[in-house]
């Protein structure tokens, strides 16, 4: 059975992206057939699997806008079983192109039902907003993992996201869940961190992944070589928890 998460926060720089790409390849490795699809006009999850985005023809825009078939945007990637749907800066303009067309909410869901009997899981990179794009995200979901960075004011904005989810609910998408709530960027030389793990746990319960991911300096370089942490340094620990998660996620099959 095939299965679409969103990853989403509202908030820049906790870990969407790095955790899209290194689930994605994680889950690629353990033999899953995963489609990556990159909804955030920064495309730092195309260009983080190794895709030039001078050379795309067609990004997750062309599907939304132009309604291309999404098997006309896919890419492969260097992992085997790992494609994508990219994003490039023209996606920029689709929030306000958005507006004023029909079904708007929709677009994305009915695109990736074109295509989703082909894999077991599709990822979506959420945008830094709770803009149309997001939204989009969350109707074609069928659920969504919330990453949330360790850090001061880790449950700020928390509320907006989870009140976005409940109107998605509400009004787009009866069956969309909470997938789980994962921990990320954990400096484990601070009692901040162990104070943050505390207050999610209290709050989201039994949802939180068991696997936090910590800091790791190779998370952080695998991008600029454009490759997930499975090939730029697979004995890291970044490579470790990011498989540990993977297969944590596969186990709520
Ligand atoms: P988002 O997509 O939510 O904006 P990113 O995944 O792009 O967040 O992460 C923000 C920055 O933090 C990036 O520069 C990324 O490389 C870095 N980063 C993310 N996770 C880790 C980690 N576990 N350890 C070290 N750096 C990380
Ligand atoms: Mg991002």
């Amino acid at each position: 059975m095939s299965k679409i998460i969103a990853i989403a926060n509202q908030k820049g720089g906790v870990g969407k992206t790095t955790t899209s790409v290194n689930l994605g390849a994680s889950l690629a490795t353990l033999g899953k057939r995963v489609l990556l699809v990159d909804i955030d006009p920064q495309g730092n999850t195309t260009s983080g699997v190794g895709i030039n985005k001078a050379d795309v023809e067609n990004c997750i825009y062309d599907i939304l806008i132009n309604e291309v078939h999404p098997r006309d945007a896919i890419l492969e990637t260097k992992i085997d079983g790992l494609h994508i749907i990219p994003a490039t800066i023209q996606l920029a303009g689709a929030e306000i192109e958005l507006v004023s067309t029909i079904s708007r909410e929709l677009r994305l869901k009915k695109a990736l039902s074109l295509v989703k009997p082909q894999y077991d899981y599709i990822l979506i990179d959420c945008p830094p907003s709770l803009g149309i794009l997001t939204i989009n995200s969350l109707t074609a979901a069928d659920s969504v993992i919330i990453p949330i960075q360790c850090e001061y004011y880790a449950l700020e904005g928390l509320s907006q996201l989870l009140n976005t989810v409940r109107l998605v609910q509400k009004n787009l998408n009866p069956l969309l869940r909470i997938e789980g709530v994962l921990l990320t960027m954990l400096d484990a030389r601070t009692n901040l961190g162990i104070q943050v793990i505390e207050e999610v746990k209290k709050y989201f319960q039994e949802k939180v992944y068991r696997t936090i991911i910590p800091r790791n300096v190779r998370l952080s370089e695998a991008p600029s070589h454009g490759q997930s942490i499975v090939t730029y340094d697979p004995r890291s620990k970044g490579a470790e928890v990011y498989f540990e998660l993977a297969k944590e996620v596969v186990s709520y099959e």
